[in-house]
C-alpha cells in the first residue's frame, strides 16, 4: 500500500483527528509510522520530497557512505530487532545483525516504511511548510503551495539545524563559490575542484564522508581536516563486544562521572562497550547535570565523547587510514582565524596552530564539516518565524527546541529529532528518534477528546 500524495490541495486535515508532521527524514517517518500503528490518529506529512524517509543522512548518501551503527540496531520497530534484517532480504540482500549496511540502502528501508504506511489514515503532502499558527482546538500549518493543514497535533521533525559559519569567515569569502556553508546541500561538492587542495573546517564524521567523497574520483591534491583538537572519530571494533556492568549514579556531577567511565576501562572493559552502556543513560545523564556542569561538558568534554561515540563503521576506518598512508588525507590540529577570497581564485586560510600563527595557505575549496549550528541564529526560515512568533523556545545550551520529557514543545506542538537535544542528550541517532516517535505515539490523547489549550 502507498500513501496518498497530494498536490496543490486547498485545505487539508479538515476531519478531526489530524496529526500533522512537519518533516519527512527518519524522524517524520519513523513518527507516521508509530502514530499509525499505536494510535487512532490520521497523519499529514508535510515535505518536499517526492518519497519521504531517506533525509539529509541517508538521501545524500553515496554508495561508499556507510551507516556508522550496526543492523541490529537500526530496526524502525524498538521490538522487533530483525525488521531491517528481513527487509534486507526479501530484497535479495541478506544481511548480519553485525553488518554496517549503505546508508542509502537505509535510506530505502525508511522510505519503504512511510510508502507502506496505511493509505486510508496517511497523506503525503508534498510541499514545505512556511508557517504554524494556534487555530482554536488545534494548530493551521501554511505551506508553499498555498495549502492549510489543519490539524489537533503538530509534529515538527524538521531535523539539525545547518552548520553555523565560523567566525573569521569574511562575508566576501561567505558569498565565494569556493566557500561550502553546507556540505549536505544537493550539489554543494560538485564543484570543488580535483586540482586544487581543499580545506574542511571540522575532523568529525562529516569530514570524514566528505573526505571519502572527494578522494573518490580523479583527485591528485590532498584533502585536509582542521579542527581544534585535531581528534578524529574512533572505529567501532570488527564485532560488538558484549555488555558491561557498569554502576552509574542516578544523577550526575560531572567529574565523579568520568572517572567511574575511566575506572571501568582500566579495570579491563571494553571502551566501546563502556560507551554504549553510558549512552543508555545518557539523557537521564545529561539532565541530571546542573547547567554549569552542562556547559562545562559542552566546552571540555563534548568532542571526546563524540569520538568514541559517534564511531565509524570498520571498513570506513580502513579507507581513512589508507588515505592518510597516501598523503591524500590530512588532520591538522588549530584554530581557525581567518578566511578571505584569494585574488586569483580560491581562499587564503589563516590558522593558528599548535606552533603559533601559521603562514596564509591558499585551498580551491573550504567546507564546513562542523555540525549543526547554535539555536536561534542558525535555524531555518520555518523554525526562526516559529521562535520569533513565540509559539517554541530556544531550549538548554541553545541546542534544540525547548520540550517536556515526551518532547512536547507546548499543548499539541511536539518536536521529534534532532531539534530535542538540550532536553534530551540522545536525540539523533535512529534508536532514539524510534524511541522519542514512540513516545510521541503514546503520549497523544485519543483522538475523540479535544484537550483545552
Ligand atoms: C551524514 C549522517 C549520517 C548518519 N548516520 C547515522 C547512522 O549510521 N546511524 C544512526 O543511528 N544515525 C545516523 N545519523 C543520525 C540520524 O539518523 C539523522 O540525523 C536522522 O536521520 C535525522 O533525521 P531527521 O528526519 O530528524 O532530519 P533530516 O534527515 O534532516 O530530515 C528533515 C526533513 O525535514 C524536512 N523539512 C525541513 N524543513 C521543512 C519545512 N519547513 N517544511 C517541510 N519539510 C521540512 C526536510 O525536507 C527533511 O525531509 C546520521 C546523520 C547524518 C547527518
Amino acid at each position: 500500500m502507498t500513501s496518498t500524495v497530494t498536490r496543490n490541495p486547498i485545505e487539508l486535515g479538515v476531519r478531526p483527528g489530524t496529526v500533522a508532521i512537519i518533516g519527512g527524514g527518519a524522524s517524520g517517518v519513523l513518527t507516521v509510522r508509530a502514530i499509525l500503528r499505536n494510535s487512532a490518529w490520521r497523519t499529514v506529512l508535510i515535505s518536499p520530497e517526492s518519497r519521504p524517509g531517506r533525509g539529509v543522512a541517508y538521501g545524500a548518501a553515496e554508495p561508499w557512505h556507510l551507516l556508522n551503527s550496526r543492523a541490529a540496531t537500526m530496526s524502525a520497530d524498538a521490538h522487533d530487532a530483525d525488521h531491517l534484517l528481513r527487509w534486507c532480504r526479501a530484497r535479495g540482500r541478506p544481511a548480519d545483525p553485525g553488518d554496517f549496511l549503505p546508508r542509502a540502502l537505509f535510506g530505502d528501508y525508511l522510505a519503504d516504511q512511510f510508502t507502506g504506511a496505511d493509505r486510508s489514515r496517511s497523506v503525503h503532502h508534498r510541499a514545505t511548510a512556511v508557517g504554524v499558527r494556534a487555530d482554536g482546538h488545534g494548530y493551521v500549518v501554511t505551506d508553499d503551495s498555498g495549502a492549510r493543514t489543519r490539524a489537533e497535533h503538530v509534529v515538527l521533525a524538521l531535523g539539525n539545524p545547518p552548520p553555523r559559519v565560523p567566525s573569521g569567515v569574511s562575508e566576501a569569502a561567505r558569498r565565494d563559490v569556493a566557500f561550502v556553508a553546507d556540505p549536505w546541500a544537493p550539489g554543494a561538492l560538485d564543484a570543488v575542484p580535483v586540482d586544487q587542495p581543499v580545506l574542511l573546517l571540522g575532523t568529525g564524521l562529516t569530514a570524514v564522508d566528505v573526505a571519502l567523497t572527494l578522494t573518490r574520483g580523479s583527485r591528485r591534491v590532498p584533502v585536509e581536516a582542521l579542527s581544534r583538537r585535531g581528534l578524529l572519530p574512533l572505529a567501532h571494533p570488527p564485532r560488538p563486544a558484549g555488555p558491561v556492568a557498569l554502576d552509574l549514579p542516578a544523577t550526575a556531577t560531572l567529574a565523579p562521572l568520568v572517572r567511574r567511565i575511566r575506572a571501568a576501562v582500566d579495570a579491563g572493559a571494553d571502551w566501546s562497550a563502556v560507551v554504549d552502556h553510558v549512552r543508555t543513560r545518557a539523557d537521564h545523564l545529561w539532565s541530571s547535570l546542573e547547567p554549569a556542569a552542562r556547559e562545562r561538558f559542552l566546552r571540555h568534554a563534548q568532542r571526546y565523547w563524540e569520538v568514541h561515540r559517534h564511531r565509524m563503521a570498520p571498513p570506513t576506518a580502513e579507507r581513512v587510514a589508507e588515505l592518510r598512508e597516501q598523503g591524500m588525507l590530512r588532520f591538522r590540529t588549530g584554530r581557525l582565524v581567518s578566511i578571505e577570497p584569494h585574488p586569483g581564485g580560491g581562499l587564503t586560510v589563516r590558522a593558528e596552530g599548535p606552533g603559533g600563527l601559521e603562514a596564509p595557505r591558499r585551498y580551491g575549496a573550504v567546507i564546513t564539516c562542523t555540525g549543526p549550528g547554535p539555536l536561534p541564529c542558525s535555524a531555518g526560515p520555518l523554525l526562526a518565524d516559529l521562535l520569533a512568533d513565540g509559539l517554541v523556545r530556544t531550549g538548554p545550551h541553545r541546542l534544540g527546541i525547548s520540550t517536556d520529557d515526551d518532547g512536547q514543545a507546548r499543548p499539541g506542538l511536539w518536536v521529534v529529532g534532532p531539534l530535542c537535544r538540550g532536553r534530551l542528550w540522545e536525540a539523533t541517532a535512529v534508536p532514539e528518534i524510534r524511541a522519542q516517535a514512540d513516545r510521541v505515539a503514546a503520549a497523544l490523547p485519543h483522538p475523540a477528546v479535544h484537550p483545552s489549550r
